[in-house]
C-alpha cells in the first residue's frame, strides 16, 4: 500500500514525496484514516515508527481542506509535547511536510522571553506546539483561548506525566471545545494515561505497533 491511497491532500502528499517516503508506516497506515474521519484515539507508540507523520499528516490534510483563517489568539489544532526538544521537532516536520499549503504555526516552550511568542498568537495560528507549563502560562494572560481549537495531539504522554505535567493537561484538556478530536499518544501505557484517556477521550480507537 503507498501514499497515493492514504487520502493525503494533494500538496501534502507532494511532501511526501520530495522525503523520499514510499510507504506509509504501520502507525501511519492505521493513525491517518482514523484522524482524516475526526476520531478520538489512543496509541502506543515508540519513537523511530513514523509516529509524528501519523498525526501531522491527516491534521495538515484537513486544515487544506479547510482552509479558514483562525481567529487572533485562537488556533485550530493544538499539539502538546513534554519538552522544547520534541516541540521543536515536531514543528520542523510540520513546516517540512506543510510546505506547499503554508500553515501558520508556533512553537512554544519556557525558558525563553514570552513577548515574541505572544506575537505569535495574536495573530491567530492554524497550529499551536507546545510544552504545557508555558501554554498554560499565555492561558492566564489572555494570550491563547482554546475555544475554537478542534484537534488536540498529546505526543509521549507518559513523558509529560513523569514531568509532572498531569495537573496542567487536565486544566488544558479542560478549557477545549466538548466538540473536538483528541489523539493521545505514549510510548507506554500506564494505570495514569489509561485514565486520562477514560476522562478525556471519546470512544478511542486504540493502537498498538
Ligand atoms: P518518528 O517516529 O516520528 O520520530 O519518525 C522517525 C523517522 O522516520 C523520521 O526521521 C521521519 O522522517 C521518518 N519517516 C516517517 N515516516 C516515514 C515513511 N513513511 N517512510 C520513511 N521514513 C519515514
Amino acid at each position: 500500500k503507498n501514499f497515493d491511497e492514504a487520502g493525503l491532500a494533494e500538496p501534502i502528499l507532494r511532501a511526501v514525496k520530495e522525503e523520499g517516503y514510499e510507504a506509509p508506516t504501520p502507525i501511519q497506515r492505521e493513525v491517518i484514516p482514523l484522524m482524516k474521519e475526526g476520531e478520538d484515539i489512543l496509541g502506543i507508540a515508540q519513537t523511530g515508527t513514523g509516529k509524528t507523520a501519523a498525526f501531522v499528516l491527516p491534521l495538515l490534510t484537513r486544515l487544506a481542506e479547510d482552509r479558514k483563517k483562525p481567529a487572533p489568539h485562537t488556533c485550530r489544532a493544538l499539539i502538546l509535547a513534554p519538552t522544547r526538544e520534541l516541540a521543536s521537532q515536531i514543528a520542523e516536520s510540520v513546516r517540512t511536510y506543510g510546505q506547499f499549503i503554508g500553515p501558520s504555526v508556533a512553537v512554544i516552550f519556557g525558558g525563553v522571553k514570552p513577548g515574541p511568542q505572544l506575537r505569535a498568537l495574536s495573530k491567530g495560528l492554524d497550529i499551536v506546539i507546545a510544552t504545557p507549563g508555558r501554554l498554560e502560562d499565555h492561558m492566564s494572560t489572555g494570550g491563547i483561548k482554546l475555544d475554537a481549537t478542534t484537534t488536540v495531539v498529546l505526543d509521549e504522554a507518559d513523558q509529560m506525566l513523569d514531568l509532572g505535567f498531569a495537573p496542567a493537561i487536565r486544566r488544558i484538556l479542560g478549557k477545549l471545545p466538548k466538540v473536538r478530536q483528541t489523539v493521545l499518544l505514549s510510548a507506554t501505557m500506564p494505570i495514569q494515561i489509561r485514565n486520562l484517556a477514560k476522562e478525556f477521550l471519546n470512544n478511542p480507537h486504540e493502537i498498538s505497533v
